[in-house]
């Protein structure tokens, strides 16, 4: 059985979502509140994060119903290993058949079935997930006629991995990043005896993000960029709701005022 990941996971994270197309071969087969992405190719499909392990069956319907059977789906791919993005990607992996591939930062958590480094939130179980391929920064991985290049952005965990890909956006090419998560979401910055570098990677990891590009984001929490919002504007006429040059730059100044923020108070916590 699932195990909740919070004592009180919030509902919408398993509440259905009717699968839509953001932007060329690019769909959301997630649920209300926790996203996934299934990047179709001519060789097959893409999926990127998996959410709750509850929801593992949703995601597979939903998959299904974008006319990609389970076992067309070659390759899975994670943004970090949290229970709310894994957590059902045993499963998928079992019924698909797919490569896993991960960041070596994020190896030993998801082959261990649980998150690493020190939190106020405990340990979140999730089923444990072989890595067939072990990814770098700035590594290309290849399908059909899609390719992702993978960003190391560490801090949210260890191995915290952010996707970018060249779309054809109705004729424009537009860049896509899939943003692995910048919050501090209970992570211990000042003394993390499990993952001590944590504070110095989320100030890499912001002045990393800052100096890239994107026209699309996509996040593996929906709300962060909006993307359910984005998918109703664009029913309701805007063709380019999903398209915003500025929004990364946005989520960067924010997530980091927020870092620091959560960084003064623990360092003045510590003091005695
Ligand atoms: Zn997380």
């Amino acid at each position: 059985m699932a195990q909740p990941v919070l004592a009180h996971d919030p509902p919408e994270w398993s509440e259905p979502a009717k699968p839509f197309h953001i932007a060329s071969n690019v769909y959301y087969v997630g649920t209300q509140g926790l996203a996934a992405y299934l990047i179709k190719s001519d060789e097959g499909a893409i999926l990127l994060d998996a959410t709750l392990a509850e929801n593992a069956s949703q995601i597979e319907r939903n998959i299904e119903s974008l006319g990609v059977p389970l076992r067309e789906v070659k390759l899975l791919l994670s943004d970090h290993t949290h229970a709310d993005h894994v957590g059902a990607m045993a499963q998928l992996k079992r019924d698909t058949g797919a490569r896993f591939l991960a960041s070596e930062g994020d190896r030993w958590a998801l082959e261990n079935g649980r998150n690493e480094g020190d939190n106020n939130y405990g340990v979140m179980p999730f089923d444990p997930i072989p890595v067939d391929e072990v990814i770098s920064d700035g590594q290309q991985v290849r399908l059909g006629d899609v390719v992702l290049t993978a960003h190391l952005t560490p801090g949210h965990t260890r191995g915290c991995t952010s996707w970018s890909m060249t779309v054809d956006d109705r004729g424009t090419p537009r860049q896509v990043l899939f943003l692995c998560s910048i919050t501090v979401a209970g992570n211990t910055l000042v003394g993390n005896q499990a993952y001590p570098g944590i504070a110095d990677d989320y100030r890499a990891t912001f002045a990393k993000l800052a100096a890239m590009r994107a026209d699309i984001v996509l996040t593996s929490h929906p709300e962060m960029a909006d993307v359910l919002e984005r998918a109703a504007r664009r029913d309701a006429g805007d063709p380019d709701a999903f398209v915003e040059p500025g929004l990364l730059s946005t989520l960067v100044k924010d997530f980091k005022a927020a870092f620091e923020d959560a960084l003064k108070e623990q360092e003045a916590g510590k003091r005695p």
